[in-house]
């Protein structure tokens, strides 16, 4: 057992730092405040080969390891946060379970543009009726002749502003059985995008609005009965998620230990004061921890899709740890660390997010303990007796 990076690990982070540190920490501030998915940075990650790391080469990917895709977000958040958001949809969000999934035509289609940073698969599962209770979803797919007749509201998607295509949840009939996925193309008629809303982040989404829209059968992804291999395949999404959660706790970790060596009061360097080095020991705690959580998770999954247990719990411990250390960062740094000059509270309003965002800590908690106790505990009331 070797708890550290290989060399060839270690050299590929090294090689993406050091892209990052020239290329993208200028205007890493701003670019977190911008609105909107960064296309700049987006064309620039693909030309270095950051796009499609796990996505098999015969696909147009890179051919790599899911714990290489790890070391990319993890190497860039460190630098430029922003950023990092780009290669999680181009590694890790809805384009990697469309490439376990996709019909090769699909594929065909598709991929080329989106591994070249020109265009962006956005993600709908949630409605309004059905969140963390995803298997309530109502936007029904209905057969007819070539095509697929959608009806339905999706909300909260990431990138739903600005993504060129959706990959969206579907009912095709009742009960688990009944739920698949397809692809919409942004501006096909019946397909609607809202006025968007803000998180407390600042990221925008658009309530995404479904009448009457025709697609063609060959945008199918998983017919009825596909449900159990998306949430698999959203797996991959949970790793990305929880990288960049770690990474940007650690992120505002280098910057406030920065602050605590530099800014005096009291005539001494704040990292004198030891009820500000217990703060920090206790975060570097939290990061290593969940550090090795993550790694874990990464690697087992040897290149395919990582386990639901390790996935969980490293989401888990991801999620708190990213939280809990961006947020005492801020604190060590005072009124300056909660102002917007600094990316520390960017940092603390994104990990904040990720707590609620693809499978909230809670239910990553209720999975954990099935895990734990060795049963499944239905979330649901039981069913009326006479
Ligand atoms: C930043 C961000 C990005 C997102 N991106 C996307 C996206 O790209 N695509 C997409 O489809 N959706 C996206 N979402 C939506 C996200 O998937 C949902 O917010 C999430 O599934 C929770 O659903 P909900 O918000 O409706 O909360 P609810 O399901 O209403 O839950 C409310 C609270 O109750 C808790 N709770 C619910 N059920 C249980 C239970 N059985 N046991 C214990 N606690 C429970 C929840 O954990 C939560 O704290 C995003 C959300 C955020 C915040």
């Amino acid at each position: 057992m070797d708890f550290n990076l290989n060399d060839q690990q270690r050299a590929f982070a090294d090689s993406v730092g050091r892209f990052a540190r020239g290329e993208l920490a200028e205007g890493a501030l701003e670019r977190a405040h911008a609105g909107g998915y960064p296309w700049e940075i987006a064309r620039k990650l693909a030309a270095q080969g950051l796009l499609g790391i796990t996505i098999k080469e015969e696909d147009g990917g890179i051919g790599g390891t899911l714990m290489d895709a790890v070391i990319a977000i993890q190497e860039l958040a460190y630098v430029c946060p922003k950023s990092a958001d780009v290669v999680q949809a181009g590694n890790f969000g809805a384009i990697r379970t469309f490439a376990e999934y996709a019909s090769p035509e699909l594929k065909a289609r598709f991929l080329p543009d989106l591994l070249s940073g020109k265009a962006l698969l956005g993600l709908g599962m949630s409605e309004p009726e059905a969140g963390s209770a995803t298997t309530e979803l109502r936007t029904s797919a209905v057969e007819d002749g070539d095509h697929y007749v959608l009806n339905g509201t999706k909300v909260f998607s990431t990138h739903s502003g600005d993504a060129t295509a959706y990959l969206i949840y579907v009912r095709f009939g009742p009960g688990l059985d009944g739920i698949g996925s397809v692809i919409v193309e942004r501006g096909t008629p019946g397909f609607a995008i809202g006025q968007p809303s803000s998180f407390m982040s600042g990221e925008e989404w658009c309530q995404l609005y479904f009448d009457n829209c025709r697609i063609p059968k060959a945008n199918l992804l998983l017919g009825p009965g596909g449900f159990k291999k998306q949430i698999n395949g959203f797996n991959v999404e949970r790793i990305g998620n929880s990288s960049r959660a770690l990474a940007l706790g650690r992120h505002a970790f280098n910057i406030a230990v920065e602050h605590c060596k530099t800014r005096t009061q009291f005539g001494r360097e704040l990292c004198e004061f030891q009820g500000l080095q217990w703060k920090f020991a206790d975060m570097a705690l939290k990061l290593e921890a969940a550090q090795l959580l993550l790694y874990r998770a990464a690697t087992n999954a040897d290149g395919g899709i990582p386990s639901a247990y390790e996935t969980t719990i490293a989401k888990l411990a991801c999620n708190n740890a990213g939280f809990e250390v961006a947020n005492e960062a801020m604190q060590a740094m005072g009124a300056y660390g909660y102002s917007s000059e600094a990316l520390v509270e960017y940092c603390v309003k994104r990990t904040r997010g990720w707590m609620i965002a693809g499978g909230s800590v809670e239910i990553l908690r209720n999975r954990i303990a099935e895990d734990v106790f060795g049963r499944r505990f239905n979330q649901r009331p039981p069913k009326a007796t006479q």
